[in-house]
């Protein structure tokens, strides 16, 4: 039915391998509840594989020079353009997103992760430091080898690019496993590498579960390198699995980001900016704002205007290009939902909007995994909806009298992920966002997300920072070579 494969095969030394297992695993399409393919459920003797052929690869690869590496990743996110519209489909289908989401905003960024990285690599600068009249010294920025990139479902090819394309510009080579939940565009993806030229064993794609090939891969002795994008609870076990190996290690994980609003903010704008933050893409999105804080004097204007405009989001078929919410990506984040929206009333909050599973949107999404989204007020800050994450279509909305107590609520979370302030008072933006605990603060937007700037957590969101330079950095190896005068 939509012209993609029954079974989802690995993809090692550019070619498409079954798992050694033999074994498949079903691959649900949330908005129907139903299998609509397998994808290969494979452990550690595929990823053995998959190390040998990216070993193979290291040596022409880190040495072809950069301009022509960078004409090929040029090249996939081309193709990728030319398929935009059958990228953004698998990827609604297979993650139960909206596929105006896919189309406008995920599938071209991924196109984006791969032309900055490619050309970044154009214009780096060597670091030089003269000693005195000593001797002079020059820092080389090398490949670390054969890379581990694990990535999670809910934006699966704009984030799984965002680690493939820095980790293979700058000269690894690299095994990358993604979420065996949403697997079906890293599968499109090899297919367009095949058609790029990109060369077999640079980019190695094994797919099956976390506990059977992502342990596989951090623990692996020959991956030097791991950039991890998940939950928390996961991102401890792949820091104890790499951390005795000594390997470089990025977590970029859970995140309860605080979304404040100051009585002098343009109400409008912070309205319709946290109606997106709250639910885009389900709620699904770690930078999401789950934790709404409004000054006391607009508290009850902006519960009322905020609720009205979240009524208004269409939930949907995914496929309907006019569904603005789609279906949870499973079964099991489903369950997940309904357990912290129930939690939140023993806690003593209110739903002000949504709270229980809508009608099915039509006859093909009857036993889909829906929601709506759902605004709780009325809840103690300290309660666990407000200190857990959730990930999904859920935000609570909390008055407060001050911009210290506001900071305090802020920071009150074992999470530092990112925070959105809406305030007109430039003074008072600046002294909030140096105050939050949090890897990024938006001013008065939310997701303007730049390739340059630093991305990453605090506290347990995280380890590191990628994008721009930093993920040049972490992707290299800097060695300095010092040269008596
Ligand atoms: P998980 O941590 O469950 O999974 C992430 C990836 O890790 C998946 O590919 C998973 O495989 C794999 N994995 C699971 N167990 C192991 C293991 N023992 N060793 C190595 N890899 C393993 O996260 P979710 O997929 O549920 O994604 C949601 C989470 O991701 C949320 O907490 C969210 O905040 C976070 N996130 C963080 C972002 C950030 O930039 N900070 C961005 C996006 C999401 P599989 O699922 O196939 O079993």
């Amino acid at each position: 039915m939509y012209n993609q494969p029954f079974q989802i095969p690995n993809f090692i030394g550019g070619d498409f391998v079954g798992p050694a297992s033999g074994q498949y695993l079903e691959n649900i399409e949330p908005a129907t509840g139903k299998s609509y393919s397998h994808v290969a459920d494979s452990d550690f003797r595929d990823v053995e594989l998959a190390v040998a052929a990216a070993d193979r690869a290291f040596g022409d690869w880190s040495r072809t020079p950069t301009e022509q590496r960078s004409r090929i990743i040029l090249r996939i996110a081309d193709l990728i353009e030319r398929d935009l519209a059958k990228f953004a489909r698998a990827e609604s289908v297979d993650t139960g997103k909206p596929i105006s989401l896919a189309q406008t905003l995920e599938i071209p960024r991924a196109i984006s992760n791969f032309r900055f990285f490619a050309t970044a690599v154009l214009h780096t600068e060597n670091e030089a430091h003269v000693t005195d009249g000593i001797a002079f010294n020059y820092t080389l920025r090398q490949p670390r080898g054969i890379v581990g990139l694990i990535s999670p479902w809910n934006l699966p090819l704009y984030l799984l690019s965002w680690k493939i394309a820095p980790a293979l510009a700058v000269g690894n080579t690299a095994i990358a496993k993604p979420s065996e939940l949403t697997p079906m565009t890293a599968y499109l993806l090899c297919e367009i590498c095949r058609e790029a030229g990109l060369p077999p064993g640079v980019l190695n794609i094994v797919h099956g579960t976390g506990p059977n090939v992502g342990a596989a891969i951090t623990s692996h002795p020959k991956i030097t390198t791991i950039s991890f994008t998940g939950g928390t609870v996961t991102g401890r076990k792949v820091a104890e699995s790499g951390a005795p190996l000594f390997k470089k290690i990025s977590l970029e994980l859970g995140g309860k980001n605080p979304n404040i609003i100051f009585a002098d903010a343009d109400l409008g704008a912070a309205i319709a900016g946290s109606v997106r933050s709250s639910f885009a893409n389900q709620g699904q999105v770690c930078l999401c704002g789950s934790r709404v804080f409004v000054e006391r004097p607009v508290y009850d204007e902006f519960v009322r205007q905020f609720v009205a405009a979240t009524s208004q989001l269409k939930v949907g078929d995914p496929l309907d290009e006019k569904t603005d919410q789609g279906a949870i990506v499973s079964r099991m984040q489903l369950d997940k939902v309904k357990f912290y929206v129930d939690l939140a009333q023993k806690e003593g909050g209110q739903i002000a909007l949504g709270g229980s599973a809508p009608p099915p949107p039509n006859e093909r999404c009857r036993e889909g995994y829906f929601f709506p989204p759902t605004v709780i007020t009325g809840l103690p800050v300290s309660c666990r909806t407000n200190r857990e994450e959730i990930f999904g279509p859920v935000v609570t909305i909390t008055p407060f009298d001050s911009e210290d107590e506001v900071i305090g609520y802020a920071n009150d979370v074992e999470y530092g992920l990112s925070s959105s302030v809406w305030t007109q008072n430039l003074s008072r933006a600046h002294r909030v966002a140096e105050k939050i605990h949090a890897g990024t603060v938006w001013i008065n937007c939310w997701l303007v997300r730049d390739l340059r700037v630093p991305f990453g957590g605090m506290k347990q969101s995280g380890v590191g920072r990628e994008g721009g330079e930093e993920a040049l950095r972490f992707f290299t190896e800097p060695k300095n070579v010092c040269i008596a005068k």
